[in-house]
């Protein structure tokens, strides 16, 4: 007789890297393929060399691809004998992506081409667009879209995207529908987003929909915040030093107004409100917006907003000048207008330039006297990142003055338990965090899963397999 089980393989007490298996007979999905995310421990640290052509073989002896039958192509098992190949195993499997964030969809490319890896529409936009400026992830295979509300079938497993609000464009949460039960896995989520309307949709067609498990993220249980011996309040209201995601263009446009100098930005070019905010600021404060050719790239195919420039560094000018630019560039350079930092210096107080970490040098060439970094949610994020220092060694060398204006893409403490109250599920999973044993159900019980053990789901209870 056929049973529906739970598989944990990574990401329950890591900022990412969710991998968890349900399965139910022959059918299969996994959700989530990404990498952990921990800067200050990558074996890539720019000198040793990654190898194209043995890429899963090298993350599974790195410990950074996981040993799960059925995913990989056979040649690429080379070093794991015991390992089933995608070729191999009979069963129906498909990979589920709740959002284009590295610790989510990193090592998606590793799927062997065999097995579909879905991902929701403007999820899959914008990997079109990522993929063109050369941020995808290395692999050769197509993806599969799905729509949101509109369930579909891997075998005799049902599957319904549920939109979510996060910092990132096409986020969603997964309903998961077998014979014996269904779960709900949310994905990364907050309530100080731009749209926070989604998460009040989400709780209700979950609801609708019906669950014995909700599987959820407790990111910003960090141990950092108040005494963790005490319960979590659940609270769906906006704290007031909280700064929210429809805040940012106000904050930064009043700044922009007292800057006698540039406004430079640094952000994460995924997430297209904060892309949207930054072209509001600049409204807000009269400034024209420069953005680099691939933000300009995916901004042009996802916001359809064309009011900002293209900032046209040395390198572009030259390569322009060889006729050595790729093809997109050439496309986007035919339809909007450029600046160069002589244009930008002339009158520095009439730009908001974006400069990402791996272009800081660009700033020597920019007059930045008086002028303001704003720092909102671009790499490195935090001192945790050995490259921070070196962005602010950057910017004293130059003399300008770093500010942070930016605002998380995770539920706070008191919204996370808001949901999960909300919701209220008989069981809850809480993962992707440190301190998951902080998120309680209000009447149901909670379960921290281990690795290697099979959970099975039966009678809106999960029970361990006895083996
Ligand atoms: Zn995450
Ligand atoms: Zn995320």
């Amino acid at each position: 007789m056929s049973k529906t089980t739970l598989t944990f393989y990574s990401g329950l007490r890591t900022i990412g890297g969710t991998i968890i298996s349900l399965e139910y007979g022959n059918s299969r999905v996994l959700f989530d393929f990404g990498f952990v995310y921990s800067p200050a421990s990558n074996i890539f640290d720019g000198q040793v060399q990654q190898r194209p052509s043995a890429f899963i073989r090298d993350y599974l002896k790195l410990g950074m691809l996981h040993k799960i039958d059925g995913i990989y192509h056979k040649e690429a098992l080379l070093h794991e004998p015991s390992l089933l190949s995608a070729q191999e195993d009979q069963r129906e499997t498909a990979v589920l992506i709740s959002h284009l964030h590295l610790d989510h969809m990193g090592a998606m490319g590793a799927i062997d081409a065999s097995i579909p890896v879905y991902m929701t529409s403007d999820s899959l936009r914008l990997y079109g667009a990522l993929e063109t400026v050369g941020e995808g992830v290395s692999s050769s295979r197509s993806y599969q879209s799905c729509e949101y509300n509109q369930a579909f079938f891997v075998g005799d497993i049902k599957i319904t995207p549920l939109i979510v609000d996060h910092d990132v464009l096409g986020a969603c949460a997964y309903h998961l529908e077998t014979p014996d039960g269904a779960i709900v896995y949310t994905g990364d989520l907050r309530m100080h987003g731009a749209h926070p309307d989604r998460i009040e949709s989400f709780i209700k067609s979950a609801k609708a929909k019906g669950f014995d498990a909700v599987i959820m993220e407790g990111t910003t249980l960090s141990g950092d915040e108040e005494p963790t011996s005490e319960e979590l309040m659940a609270s769906p209201l906006l704290p007031s030093d909280l700064v929210t995601e429809k805040m940012i263009p106000i904050k930064m446009g009043e700044i922009l107004k007292d800057t006698k100098g540039i406004g430079i930005f640094n952000i994460y070019h995924r997430n297209m409100d904060r892309i949207q905010g930054i072209i509001e600021a600049a409204r807000i404060s009269n400034r024209k917006v420069v953005l680099e050719i691939s933000t300009a790239e995916i901004t042009s195919k996802l916001l359809a907003q064309v009011d900002f420039f293209i900032y046209e560094s040395e390198d572009l000018r030259q390569a322009k000048a060889n006729n050595s630019l790729p093809e997109w560039q050439v496309k986007l350079l035919d339809t909007l207008p450029t600046v160069s930092y002589k244009d930008i210096n002339e009158h520095p107080n009439e730009f908001f330039v974006q400069n990402s970490y791996q272009h800081s040098l660009e700033l020597f060439d920019l007059h930045v006297k008086d002028g303001i970094y704003l720092h909102s949610n671009g790499v490195p994020l935090g001192s945790f990142d050995p490259a921070f220092e070196n962005l602010e060694k950057i910017l004293q060398n130059i003399g300008l003055e770093r500010m942070e204006i930016g605002t998380g893409g995770h539920a706070i403490p008191q919204h996370l338990k808001y949901i999960v109250d909300e919701l209220d599920p008989a069981i809850l999973i809480p993962l992707h965090s440190f301190h998951p044993e902080r998120l309680k159900s209000k009447h149901g019980i909670q379960l921290l899963p281990s690795y290697g053990v099979t959970y099975i789901l039966t009678g809106g209870k999960m029970t361990e397999e006895v083996k």
